[in-house]
């Protein structure tokens, strides 16, 4: 169970997360610069956190995306979905020994 704990001795935290997500975001949603994008695929190389939080931001959308094809998501539905991905996300089937 101390598995996340772990992975996190070893890598070094994110910096500065808070703008990490912020540029993240801006390259999911394809309104980075040329800048962000740089530092955006820099910076997913070494840090794991954001390496993480990227590709699940992804699944959601592409979860959204498959699920209604409409832009727009209610905000429930949206919230459930991120809840649903970020489960399977972070604790991916356990079970094999
Ligand atoms: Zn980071």
């Amino acid at each position: 169970m101390a598995r996340r704990e772990k992975l996190k001795n070893v890598k070094k935290p994110c910096p500065d997360h808070e703008k990490c997500i912020h540029v993240i975001n801006l390259v999911i949603d394809g309104e980075a610069n040329k800048d962000e994008e740089a530092f955006f695929y820099a910076h997913v190389r070494d840090c794991l956190d954001c390496a993480q939080y990227y590709k699940l931001e992804q699944s959601i959308r592409a979860a959204i995306r498959k699920k209604l094809e409409v832009k727009e998501a209610p905000e429930e539905l949206i919230v459930e979905l991120k809840k649903r991905v970020k489960d399977s996300f972070l604790n991916p089937s356990d079970d094999v020994s």
